[in-house]
């Protein structure tokens, strides 16, 4: 069901327009406008859904099955020398649309557009640290 106000199902619906990718009955993939690297795509489920704390397991099924021939799409395409994936969910992890989206960005060397600010904090946790944090995760995991 398309959801009033979202942009990317007016995108899906044609009522905005997109540089499609590609699409099928479960997905469509666009150009992302920013092009942060060239022919980087947002690939996104046709069933609005807000971020992947809402996704039915079905819907993110079908959502990543067809990732990997749009990744190698581009790859085939541009030939990067990589590809990063980057999924935001809620406003303080930078998600600005509010319907599912998976960014694809290829990558092209130092300078090329995306950088991400990784810092290790390996050297702050001991093994038994980690898993207590695993077991506290686990149990809130839905059987
Ligand atoms: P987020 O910040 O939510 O992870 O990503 C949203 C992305 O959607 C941004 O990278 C932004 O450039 C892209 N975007 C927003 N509006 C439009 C639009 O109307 N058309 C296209 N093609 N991309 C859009
Ligand atoms: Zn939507």
């Amino acid at each position: 069901m398309a959801h009033e106000d979202c942009i990317f199902c007016k995108i899906i619906e044609g009522d905005i327009p997109s540089a499609k990718v590609y699409e099928d009955e479960h997905v469509f993939a666009f150009l992302d406008i920013s092009q942060v690297t060239k022919g980087h795509t947002l690939v996104i489920p046709k069933v609005h859904t807000k971020n992947i704390y809402e996704t039915p397991a079905n819907v993110a099924k079908e959502l990543f099955a067809r990732v990997p021939k749009i990744a190698n799409a581009i790859k085939k395409t541009y030939n990067p020398i990589g590809m990063n994936l980057l999924n935001n969910n809620e406003e303080p992890a930078d998600q600005s649309v509010f319907h599912l989206h998976i960014h694809l960005i290829p990558r092209y060397g130092e300078g090329d557009g995306y950088s991400s600010n990784w810092v290790t904090h390996s050297d702050d946790y001991e093994m038994t640290d980690l898993e207590a944090m695993a077991k506290k995760i686990s149990d809130n995991t839905e059987k």
